[in-house]
């Protein structure tokens, strides 16, 4: 495949194994596989066969390729706030979650499968946002959804074995403390998590 052989180093196993088992729907699934891939009309990819004039990104001028999840615009913003909350579920440091995750989920969280499935949730939901096709993405819109995508992830029966309470921390902090006790509990009790970052064999 070709993003394969331009990304060599990528363990790549890791990267299918985290996407095939990660706790989404499978349209959010191939929606990630599809930015993965980079085969989301990107002005790039559009003037490569002709289909638009430029190659340009018509908010920041740069080139037009995935740069729209983390660095376009308002999606830096986006990204801090799902990177903040990230580094907080681990309890590391923002430095810790680099923006190649965005397209290249090759981590391990030890030692919790639950932490692990709730931060591919919320990349995937990140990536999700951003193939939505609208026009104008903000933080406000973007935290809207992703409490409407918690609450409506909240409703199976699966989800505490899945996730567990960690998706309380895309609540609002004064929820946090006053609604949801129990959450505040699990989330102020967190042992560190080691996060492994997988390289090719
Ligand atoms: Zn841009």
């Amino acid at each position: 495949m070709h993003i394969v052989r331009n990304y060599p180093n990528v363990n790549w196993k890791c990267l299918w194994t985290n996407l095939y088992t990660a706790w989404i729907s499978d349209t959010q699934r191939s929606k990630w596989y599809m930015m993965i891939h980079d085969l989301t009309p990107t002005n790039d990819r559009l003037a490569a066969i002709k289909l638009t004039e430029t190659n340009r990104c018509s908010t920041c001028e740069a080139i037009d390729t995935t740069h729209r999840l983390t660095l376009c615009g308002e999606s830096k913003l986006i990204w801090n706030w799902t990177r903040a909350r990230i580094a907080a579920i681990t309890r590391t440091k923002l430095l810790y979650v680099p923006e190649t995750w965005t397209l290249r989920p090759v981590f391990l969280i030890c030692p919790s499968p639950q932490r692990h499935k709730d931060i591919m949730w919320m990349l995937a939901h990140l990536v999700n946002y951003h193939m939505q096709g609208k026009r104008r993405i903000s933080l406000l819109d973007y935290i809207e959804f992703m409490r409407r995508a918690r609450w409506k992830a909240d409703s199976p029966p699966t989800r505490r074995t899945a996730v567990g309470n960690y998706l309380s921390i895309l609540d609002p902090p004064s929820s946090r403390t006053t609604h949801t006790p129990q959450a505040r509990h699990t989330l102020g009790r967190l042992p560190l998590a080691v996060i492994y970052t997988l390289s090719a064999a």
